[in-house]
């Protein structure tokens, strides 16, 4: 499946020009020291799907704020918390710019995807839902993009159906109208890139058959908006949610993107200071967009390191980093598939594949390929990813899912694939 909006071979080749991954991994500092298992090379780090490293530029930035710009928001009257102010609100200018949105008011800050996902459900969910509206989801969901669309569902009486997968792991989006005959659908909900097997959902095709049937299209895009240019305009989508601190930014800090009427038509989600215009004993009246839906004091200095990371991949260019790890990903994809005894899932040969592989070994669970891997300072993620359904789906209990971001590079890969050659030998397979 492809998406035409984030395609790189879309793009004119002269648009792409190849990152230049050693001064980027100098910007990272945990590639200063020797891995701590003895292989003498830094680690490879393969599980930025989980969580990413951070360049100098964002830490400097935060430290910076921290040391010379640091007050709460908003509220004060003196020229530092003016600074402060205008710091996070700079942070809010960044992430519109980031995603094409139409205006700052549709950037919500939130602490990540999760509670991203959360506001949605809670908000847009227990006020439009009714007993028998239908939300269309998929098995291949992250369990945030999952557990609050059971739950809301549970509390309005909606119910959930999901597309069937096929053996890969892709949604049949030729099911869909049969999966909901002339039920009322609300709201589609996908992810846009699957953190456990990599597989791209056409979000453009999705917000077609979503806006046909006057239904709502909310996409994670925790594994797509730190990995590829994402221009929500352009998707079509009407939510979008992602966390920082997969995008080289620090954790506790992220992003709902909606459209502004949406929005507006939405209630609060969490009540307090900030999120208020006034507040009488008769009762209260909400602040406007953003701010309705943004209560207490916020995750200040993140914002601010978030824009930082932002502008770092706005600068290295979306188009770059997406070429990048497609080389590393196809690189490393073709050598899994050569080795015996290791099945790749996902998304075939020639497919289309965020920079997410994940595996399984004969005879090794895949914590024992993650241990095996880290003796060589080879960093992967093994588990059930927060994919429950999905696993159960492909009859595995669970992988071992490496990952590539900007400061991988071709040996990072063949350190995997060297590894994984010792975990062979180790465990005597074939
Ligand atoms: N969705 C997807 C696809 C993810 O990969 C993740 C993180 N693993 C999340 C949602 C949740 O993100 P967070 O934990 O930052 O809220």
């Amino acid at each position: 499946m492809t998406d035409p909006a984030v395609n790189p071979s879309a793009l004119a080749p002269a648009e792409r020009v190849p990152l230049d991954v050693d001064r980027v991994r100098a910007d990272f500092a945990f590639l200063d020291r020797p891995g701590p298992n003895g292989s003498g090379a830094p680690v490879a780090f393969l599980d930025s799907a989980a969580s990413s490293q951070k360049p100098r530029q964002v830490l400097d930035r935060m430290r910076d704020t921290y040391e010379h710009a640091y007050a709460n928001v908003h509220r004060g009257v003196y020229s530092l918390a003016a600074e402060a102010t205008d710091r996070y609100e700079n942070a809010r200018a960044v992430t519109q710019r980031f995603l094409n949105a139409a205006s700052p008011r549709e950037v919500i800050f939130t602490g990540g995807t999760t509670e991203a996902i959360n506001l949605v459900a809670y908000s847009w969910g227990r006020a439009v839902l009714q007993p028998g509206d239908v939300i269309v989801s998929t098995e291949l969901e992250h369990h945030s993009n999952f557990v609050p669309w059971q739950q809301i569902a549970a509390q309005t009486g909606a119910e959930v159906r999901y597309l069937p997968l096929d053996q890969q792991g892709a949604p049949q989006l030729d099911a869909l109208d049969e999966l909901v005959g002339d039920a009322r659908v609300q709201l589609v909900a996908v992810t846009h890139v699957s953190n456990a097997l990599g597989t791209v959902l056409p979000v453009t095709e999705l917000a077609d058959w979503a806006h046909a049937r006057d239904a709502l299209l909310l996409v994670d895009g925790a594994q797509a908006m730190p990995h590829r240019p994402v221009d929500v305009q352009a998707l079509g989508c009407d939510f979008y949610a992602f966390s920082a601190h997969k995008a080289l930014g620090p954790s506790g800090i992220g992003v709902l993107w909606a459209r502004e009427q949406v929005l507006r038509d939405m209630p609060p989600f969490q009540f307090g200071g900030e999120m208020i215009r006034q507040v009488r004993t008769e009762g209260t009246t909400f602040n406007d967009l953003p701010w309705k839906f943004e209560a207490g004091t916020p995750a200040i200095v993140e914002a601010v390191g978030m824009a930082a990371a932002l502008e770092y991949l706005e600068a290295l260019g979306l188009e770059n980093v997406q070429a990048h790890e497609h080389e590393l990903t196809s690189y490393a994809a073709s050598l899994l598939r050569e080795m015996p005894g290791v099945t790749l899932l996902g998304p075939g040969p020639g497919e289309e594949r965020g920079g997410i592989l994940s595996f399984t070994a004969e005879g090794a669970h895949p914590h024992d390929i993650a241990t095996i891997l880290d003796g060589q300072d080879v960093c992967v993620r093994a588990g059930h990813h927060c994919t429950q359904p999905l696993m159960r789906r492909l009859g595995v209990g669970a992988t071992a899912r490496a990952s590539v971001y900007v400061y991988n590079t071709r040996e990072d890969v063949e350190r995997l694939a060297d590894a994984l050659g010792e975990l062979r030998r180790v465990f005597g397979l074939r």
